[in-house]
C-alpha cells in the first residue's frame, strides 16, 4: 500500500494544481469596490477630462487627471518596492487631424509596467481611458463626468495594479491609461507606435471601456452579464493567409478570438457567478474602442465591457429632457459590478503572466488518415502542452488532452475534418498560454 500511495498523491496534487490555483481566488477577493468608487469619484471631480481640456489647473481638466493617475501608480509602486515603472507616453496631434481635433494637442497616456522576472519583454496589457466627452465631441469645457465612460475602466485598471503588484510574474503586466479615445483613438495609436519602436512582444490587450453600468436602455438589469468583443482574424493577414483559410479553416480563430476564449474559459472556471458573453465582432456595431489600434497593428486585443448599455448616459450633456435625466454621472455606476469586471481582468492577466509563452509554430496533419497529428515548437519554460479541439460549430474549446513534455502527438481516432484544433503551453503551476490555432500543415 505504501508504495502505491506516493505516486497517487503526486498525481492528485498535479491534477488539482492543473484545475485551479488558490492565488487566483485570492486575487478575486482582493479587488475592492470601495477603492474603485473612490477613484471614479476622484476622476469625475476633475470636471471634464476631455482630451482638449485644461492641462494647467491643479484640480480641473485632463492635465490634473493624468497627473493624479500617475501619482496613484507611483504610490502603488512605493508600497511594492518600486515594482512599477511609471511614465508618460505622449504624441503631438495637430489641429484638423480630424474634425474632432480643433486645436493642436499633446495626447498623453500614463503607463505603469510591472516587469516580468523571466520574460521581461512580453506584455499583457489592461487599459482604461482617461478622457471623457459630452454631446458635442469638440466641447472641451462643459461638465463631462464620464463616470462610466470611462472612469470605470480607468479606476479598474488602477485597482488591478494595487492587487497584482503584491505578486511577482514571469511576464510583464502593463496598466495603461489612454487619452484621445473620444477624439479618434489617438492614445492607442501613439502607444502602439512606441511599442513597435521598442520591439515589445505583446501577448494582448484587455481594453476596458464602460465596466460599471448594469441597467440597460433595453430595460434589462443584470449584474452578471458582460461582453468580450473580439475580431475574427487580424486585419494584417496576408493574401496568402486569407487564401489558406478557405482550405484549412480559421475564419473564427484569429489571435484576438483565442484571447477572448482564454478569458471566457478562466471566468467560467474561477468566477462561475459571472456570465461572460463572447461577441464575435471587433466592437459594437459601427462603433470603436481602444483595442482597435492594437488589432490594426497585428496584436491580439479584446474589449471587456458591460452587456447592457444605456445610451442616455453616454456622451451626453447633463440635462433633463422629456423626463429623462441625461448624463454619464456617478449615480449610475454600480461599483460591485465594476469590481467584478476588474477581477475578470486581474485573474486573466495573472494567469497569462504566470504562464509560459504560447508555441510559435503549430503544425497539423492527418489528411485522409484516421487520426489528427500535431507538431509544435518547444517553448522555453513550458513543462507540458495541451491539445484542444472542438466541433466546428462550437465557440469554445470543449475538449482537451494534456500530453506532457513532448513536441509532437497523434490524437488516435480523431478525424481532422470534423473538428478545429489548437495547442497551448503549460507552465509548472498549471497556468497555460493562449491556444494557438495551427499555422502550418504537415503533408505526411
Ligand atoms: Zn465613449
Amino acid at each position: 500500500m505504501r508504495k502505491l500511495l506516493t505516486p497517487v498523491l503526486i498525481f492528485c496534487t498535479t491534477f488539482l494544481f492543473a484545475q485551479t490555483d488558490q492565488r487566483i481566488y485570492d486575487i478575486i477577493n482582493a479587488v475592492s469596490s470601495e477603492r474603485i468608487e473612490k477613484d471614479v469619484t476622484t476622476l469625475v471631480n476633475f470636471g471634464t477630462r476631455h482630451t482638449l481640456s485644461d492641462t494647467i489647473s491643479k484640480t480641473k481638466g485632463i492635465g490634473a487627471a493624468r497627473r493624479w493617475i500617475k501619482s496613484e501608480f507611483d504610490k502603488i509602486s512605493t508600497t511594492c518596492g518600486n515594482c512599477l515603472e511609471v511614465s508618460y507616453q505622449k504624441d503631438l496631434v495637430k489641429k484638423d487631424a480630424n474634425a474632432r481635433i480643433v486645436k493642436d494637442v499633446e495626447v498623453v497616456n500614463v503607463v505603469a509596467i510591472q516587469r516580468g522576472t523571466k520574460y521581461p519583454n512580453r506584455y499583457i496589457i489592461m487599459s482604461g481611458d482617461i478622457d471623457s466627452r459630452v454631446s458635442d465631441p469638440t466641447n472641451f469645457t462643459s461638465e463631462s463626468p464620464g463616470a462610466n465612460d470611462n472612469a470605470s475602466g480607468m479606476a479598474g485598471t488602477i485597482e488591478a495594479a494595487r492587487v497584482l503588484s503584491k505578486y511577482k510574474f514571469e511576464s510583464s503586466i502593463i496598466y495603461l491609461g489612454l487619452s484621445g479615445e473620444e477624439q479618434g483613438l489617438f492614445g492607442g495609436q501613439g502607444l502602439v507606435k512606441s511599442a513597435k519602436e521598442k520591439g515589445w512582444d505583446i501577448i494582448g490587450i484587455f481594453n476596458n471601456d464602460m465596466i460599471g453600468n448594469i441597467k440597460g436602455v433595453d430595460g434589462i438589469i443584470s449584474n452578471t452579464d458582460f461582453r468580450i468583443f473580439s475580431e475574427p482574424v487580424p486585419p494584417t493577414e496576408t493574401e496568402r493567409e486569407r487564401n489558406m483559410r478557405r482550405f484549412y479553416g480559421g475564419e473564427v480563430d484569429g489571435i484576438s478570438r483565442q484571447l477572448a476564449r482564454y478569458v471566457h474559459n478562466n471566468v467560467k472556471t474561477y468566477m462561475p457567478e459571472m456570465n461572460p458573453m463572447m461577441i464575435y465582432r471587433l466592437d459594437r456595431f459601427g462603433r470603436g474602442g481602444h483595442h482597435r489600434p492594437f488589432n490594426d497593428a497585428g496584436y491580439a486585443g479584446i474589449r471587456i465591457m458591460e452587456a447592457h448599455e444605456n445610451y442616455t448616459q453616454q456622451h451626453q450633456d447633463i440635462r433633463v429632457e422629456d423626463g429623462i435625466a441625461y448624463g454619464d454621472v456617478l449615480e449610475h455606476v454600480n461599483f460591485d459590478y465594476a469590481r467584478n469586471l476588474t477581477a475578470v481582468n486581474a485573474i486573466n492577466m495573472a494567469s497569462l503572466a504566470w504562464a509560459p509563452p504560447a508555441p510559435q509554430e503549430v503544425k497539423i496533419g492527418g489528411i485522409v488518415e484516421p487520426s489528427a497529428k500535431f507538431e509544435w515548437s518547444k517553448v522555453d519554460g513550458a513543462t507540458g502542452y495541451k491539445i484542444y479541439w472542438r466541433d466546428t460549430t462550437s465557440p469554445t474549446w470543449d475538449h482537451s488532452r494534456y500530453v506532457g513534455d513532448v513536441t509532437e502527438f497523434t490524437l488516435e481516432g480523431i478525424v481532422i475534418d470534423n473538428y478545429f484544433f489548437g495547442v497551448s503551453a503549460v507552465g509548472k503551476d498549471g497556468f497555460e498560454s493562449v491556444v494557438v490555432f495551427p499555422n502550418a500543415i504537415m503533408r505526411n
